[in-house]
């Protein structure tokens, strides 16, 4: 691509760095900027600087947080004892949505996956696994994405508790296989939250 301007390439290869925006739509958001007000520019660069230096993790459960403890953990009506895995905030938001948890959350921060380069040590684990250790946790919910890096996360994480014997369990998917959660529909999602199945019976179901 031959740019007329060194400021308008700078500012398009920025922007082609985010996931899902090749060069031509990175162009477009360009010119979509430069023909709204400056201010708009200038209040988008803001947030985003904003939220990039002040952004804060729940100390419990590694969910965003704008406070040292999330909102439900921070909830008293909430169950801490229960406890739904999943990978990123995305996750939460979509549970949230169907109004049928009441427990807390872990947020691994992904998924393991070799291929990409991402190991246990990469997520979230050794503080679950510590609460777990500690008696905190009653319940288990395994609620990752039916994929192989699910699959392989799921069974990482309950080889690292088994011998707590706490109760694991995997939401019951209307969902098919590979399905993202954030894609379920709140009805779907919510049964399968409910009706949830012991973990060990969908290892034998692999
Ligand atoms: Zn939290």
């Amino acid at each position: 691509m031959e740019f007329s301007s060194k400021l308008l390439e700078n500012a398009v290869d920025e922007m082609s760095q985010l996931p899902g925006i090749g060069k031509r739509t990175a162009l477009r958001l360009v010119l979509h900027l430069l023909k709204q007000p400056e201010d708009q520019t200038k209040k988008l660069a803001g947030a985003l600087v904003k939220m990039r230096e002040n952004i804060n993790f729940c100390a419990n459960c590694h969910n965003i947080s704008d406070t040292k403890l999330c909102e439900i953990c921070a909830n008293p009506k909430r169950d801490e004892q229960i406890v739904c895995v999943v990978e990123d905030i995305r996750d939460v938001m979509a549970i949230e949505n169907t109004s049928q948890y009441r427990g807390h959350y872990h947020v691994l921060g992904g998924k393991i996956s070799p291929m990409d380069g991402i190991g246990p040590g990469d997520l979230s684990i050794t503080s679950l696994v510590e609460k777990v250790k500690q008696g905190k946790i009653r319940e288990l919910i395994f609620a990752l994405s039916s994929t192989m890096e699910g699959d392989t996360t799921n069974f990482y994480i309950f080889k690292q508790i088994e011998p707590y014997k706490i109760t694991t369990t995997t939401i019951a998917r209307g969902i098919s296989v590979g399905d993202e959660l954030e894609y379920a529909d709140e009805v779907t999602l919510g049964r399968s939250i409910l009706h949830r199945i012991p973990f060990e019976s969908s290892l034998k179901s692999l």
